[in-house]
């Protein structure tokens, strides 16, 4: 009776997985494992929304894995040695794992690699629709402009979709560790796992999407970058999906999942990214820890930028174009590192990503791969343009309700109660307020 691993990561699904695909058809027996590592929390990444909302995962997955025969075995300590611990207490004669793009999943392969030699087998084409590196321009190890990868990315083949296995043998007698979670989690977190993800994704309409993608009061994005953070659907399945609709919704969101991988090829490239400016504009942050505790807080005068904080805080997640005006607020109307600021995303946001937070946060402050560096994001005209009625921000700022319409933008000329802007708003839009240029 022959063995393989397949050892989970950010593919915590049955449906379209390389990984288990591979461990089932070269061996008799598939111990499904997944790795609660310390050094994870160490880095500071194990907040305790994503904690939470992995707990779901690993709670739908056994539970998946059940209804096939098999279960997962959940194992705490370093990802290598329990591997490869596990490889000899079954006899396994091979590991499968996807290819990650950050700083810990290369350090991870490379242990992996050492320990288990050529039983490891890493799959690339897991994580991301179009692995990290497989199209590249002339001359370089990855594309640092979105526009030109996406016309590559448009044109580069897609692997076939993997049905989910209707049965699996797993060797019994495998003892599992449980996951424990504590810490304070926002009230409104989504349910985790890879049932939830496909209810979701059957729920929501793609066909709107172009519409009302940018509409922060309509709230009608998908909301799976959760679900696609830990795995729980396939971008890949996604993307086929999508485009079997063809119209301005499905391309639309299709793009927005070629920007999912192309944060993650410069990642993979440079995972020095996730902490250094991907390109250094010379900026000198302003130091002002009242002005970053006003910004997390949401309280910077600013009923835009307060509404998207109080809803990363209820949720552990914010809409998109409020992530883009809060974080334009951060790192260019208060000049911010934006370190401050993506630290504080992450240790909320329950899609939290190395990759797409990191990198989405250079691209605001202008020191990653934006072409105009130098643009502001007016939270004025951003309000009035994104929200016009003003319900997106009624919705997060209940203490604004009486105040009708767009008026609810601009509370200082109507209302004495609400917080002084932080920032004059003669000065929003037309320069950096203490730096660049
Ligand atoms: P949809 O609009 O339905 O898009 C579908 C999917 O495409 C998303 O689920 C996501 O996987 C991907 N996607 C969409 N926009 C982007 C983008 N700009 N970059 C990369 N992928 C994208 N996304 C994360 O998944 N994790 C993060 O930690 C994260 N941090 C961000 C920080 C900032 C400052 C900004 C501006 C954006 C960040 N994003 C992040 C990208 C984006 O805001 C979210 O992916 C999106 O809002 C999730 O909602 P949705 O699933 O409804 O997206």
């Amino acid at each position: 009776m022959t063995v393989s691993i397949a050892l989970f990561t950010q593919d915590l699904r049955l449906h379209d997985n390389p990984v288990l695909h591979a461990a089932r058809t070269s061996a008799d027996q598939v111990v499904p494992l997944f790795i609660s590592d310390p050094a994870v929390e160490a880095a500071g990444f194990a907040a305790p929304n994503r904690h939470a909302f992995l707990a779901d995962c690993l709670t739908d997955l056994d539970a998946s894995l059940r209804g096939i025969g098999s279960r997962l075995t959940v194992r705490r300590g370093d990802a290598a040695e329990q591997t490869a611990r596990l490889a000899a207490e079954t006899g396994a004669g091979s590991v499968h794992v996807a290819a990650g793009v950050t700083g810990f999943a290369h350090r991870r392969e490379v242990r992996l690699r050492k320990l288990l030699d050529d039983r490891l087998h890493v799959h690339d084409a897991s994580v991301t629709v179009v692995p990290p590196g497989r199209i590249t321009p002339a001359g370089r190890d990855h594309y640092t402009v979105f526009t030109p990868y996406h016309r590559a990315w448009q044109a580069a083949p897609r692997r076939t979709v993997l049905g989910a296995p209707r049965a699996l043998r797993t060797p019994d007698g495998i003892g599992s560790d449980t996951l424990v979670v504590d810490g304070p989690t926002s009230p409104a977190l989504p349910p985790g796992g890879e049932t939830a993800a496909r209810a979701r994704w059957r729920r929501w309409d793609v066909d709107a999407y172009a519409d009302v993608h940018d509409d922060l009061a309509a709230d009608d994005t998908s909301r799976l970058s959760p679900y696609l953070h830990f795995g729980c659907l396939s971008p890949t399945e996604l993307v086929t999906r999508a485009l079997r609709h063809d119209g301005p919704g499905a391309q639309a969101f299709v793009r927005q999942l070629a920007w999912r991988d192309f944060h993650h090829q410069v990642l993979a490239a440079r995972p020095d990214a996730a902490r250094r400016d991907y390109h250094d504009r010379d900026d000198r942050w302003h130091h002002d820890e009242d002005e970053a505790q006003a910004w997390r807080q949401g309280r910077t005068g600013y009923p835009i930028v307060d509404a998207g904080m109080r809803q990363l805080a209820h949720e552990g997640w914010m809409h998109n174009r409020a992530r883009l005006i809060t974080a334009s607020f951060l790192t260019k109307n208060l000049y911010l590192d934006w370190r401050i600021g993506a630290a504080h995303f992450l240790s909320l946001l329950v899609d939290g990503d190395v990759a797409n937070n990191q990198l989405n946060w250079q691209w605001v402050a202008g020191t990653g791969t934006d072409t105009r560096p130098n643009r502001i994001l007016n939270p004025l005209r951003q309000a009035d343009r994104y929200d016009p009625d003003g319900a997106y921000v009624r919705r997060w700022l209940p203490e604004l309700a009486h105040l009708a319409g767009p008026s609810v933008h601009r509370p200082w000329l109507f209302d004495g109660d609400y917080p002084v802007p932080i920032v004059d708003p003669d000065f929003l839009g037309d320069r950096f307020r203490h730096g660049r240029p």
